[in-house]
Formats: C-alpha cells, sequence, structure tokens
C-alpha cells in the first residue's frame, strides 16, 4: 500500500503536537539525517524514524499506535542531536508510546518491565546465577530496591496510575 493509499489525517498530528515532547514534529522536512543515524535502522529495516515522523504527519494513527516499530527505538539520542530542524524525535517517539500505552498496545516485554519496577524495583530480577558469580568473585550480595522510596516516585510521577495491558502490540 502507498502512503497516498493510506487513509490519513491531520488530526493525529495536532494531536501529537498538543502532547509534551510532540511539539516540534511539524518542523521535519524529511531529510533523512535521523535514519541515517540511527543504530536500529542500521540493523533492522522494520524501524527507519523518518518514516515514523513522516507516517505521523500524513495521519496514519492506527499504523503507529497498534504497531510495534515505535518500541524499536533504543532512546540513544543520535538522531534527535543531528536533526538540522531540531526535531525532538526521540521524545517524538515517547510520546507515540504514551498515546499507544493509553489506548492498551504494549508489547508484553514493557509490560513485565513495569511489573518488575512496580515489585521489585528492577526491570530484570536478580538471577541466582548473578547472586552465585557475586559470591565467587567476592562480592556483596545486590542490596534490595528501597521500594518505600520507589513507590513514593511512581506515585509522584503517576506511574502507578498506568494500567498496563498486555499483548495488544506483537
Ligand atoms: S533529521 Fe529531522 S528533519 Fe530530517 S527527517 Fe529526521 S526528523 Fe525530519
Ligand atoms: S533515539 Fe531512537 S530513533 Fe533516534 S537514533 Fe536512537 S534509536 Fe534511532
Amino acid at each position: 500500500m502507498t502512503y497516498e493509499e493510506k487513509s490519513v489525517s491531520s488530526k493525529f498530528s495536532d494531536e501529537i503536537r498538543h502532547r509534551l515532547g510532540g511539539e516540534t514534529i511539524a518542523f521535519c522536512y524529511q531529510c533523512g539525517t535521523c535514519a541515517s543515524s540511527c543504530p536500529v535502522a542500521k540493523v533492522t529495516d522494520k524501524y527507519n524514524p523518518r518514516e515514523i515522523i513522516k507516517l505521523s504527519l500524513l495521519g496514519a494513527r492506527k499504523e503507529i499506535v497498534a504497531g510495534d516499530t515505535i518500541w524499536l527505538c533504543c532512546s540513544c539520542y543520535n538522531c534527535q542531536e543531528r536533526c538540522p530542524q531540531e526535531v525532538e524525535i526521540a521524545d517524538v517517539i515517547y510520546t507515540l508510546r504514551n498515546i499507544a500505552i493509553q489506548e492498551g498496545n504494549v508489547p508484553d516485554i514493557y509490560v513485565a518491565f513495569a511489573e518488575g519496577i512496580s515489585n521489585e524495583g528492577r526491570i530484570v530480577p536478580v538471577s541466582k546465577f548473578a547472586e552465585k558469580k557475586r559470591e565467587e568473585y567476592g562480592l556483596p550480595p545486590i542490596k534490595p530496591a528501597n521500594m518505600d522510596a520507589l513507590r513514593k516516585i511512581l506515585q509522584a510521577t503517576s506511574f502507578s496510575k498506568i494500567q498496563f495491558k498486555k499483548g495488544e502490540a506483537q
């Protein structure tokens, strides 16, 4: 399907521009500097930040919000540092993810990360293997996270109010 054949609307780009992080999206003139700077785009043709910006500006809301490409960004900010138009690309991607989260389109792995943070203060639990290796190397056990402090942060940032739903963006 070509872009011309997609159902497009400017409402989506307006929605993005009015959210925190999305303000600069309309400055893009499609030069491609972001795509050529992106380490993820170098290893997979599934991901291209210029395309994400383009589709968003064209109003391809469903394709972006329900798809999995926005979750491939590794937030390195290479693109954002180099964009000649000062488009805050990585922040735009966060904005798109926030919209996707609100609509229940979150890959399972991110739901697991959120649960790990909320329950143990860690994205990845400390494995028995890691504990054993630390002991062998004479390192002390890893201290548990300060959950009281963490809960305050999660509450203050409203993270604890987010309802993560599994399985709709695989
Ligand atoms: S580098 Fe900036 S202006 Fe160029 S395509 Fe990417 S977002 Fe658009
Ligand atoms: S922040 Fe995301 S889009 Fe930008 S260069 Fe890094 S991986 Fe690519």
